[in-house]
């Protein structure tokens, strides 16, 4: 399985990596905003992601890390 880590309070919430993911794995939590008071990405499925890194490519700020085993 991937395992995708968020580095939540560096994200800016502008949504690039969620238009990135082919499989619309990821989301704005619009329910927790972070310490820079943006709503951050976080992912809804796991199990539905393939590892592509498409994610952490898009992302400006290098804020997600993805891994395969
Ligand atoms: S690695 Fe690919 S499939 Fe997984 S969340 Fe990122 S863009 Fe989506
Ligand atoms: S692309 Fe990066 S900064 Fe933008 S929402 Fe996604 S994780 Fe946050």
């Amino acid at each position: 399985m991937s395992k995708i880590t968020i580095d939540v309070n560096r994200c800016k919430g502008c949504g690039l990596c969620v238009e990135a993911c082919p499989k619309k794995l990821l989301m704005l939590d619009n329910e927790n905003l972070n310490d820079k008071g943006y709503s951050p990405a976080a992912m809804t499925d796991i199990t539905k992601c393939i590892a592509c890194a498409f994610c952490a490519r898009m992302c400006p700020d290098c804020v997600i890390t993805v891994e395969k085993d």
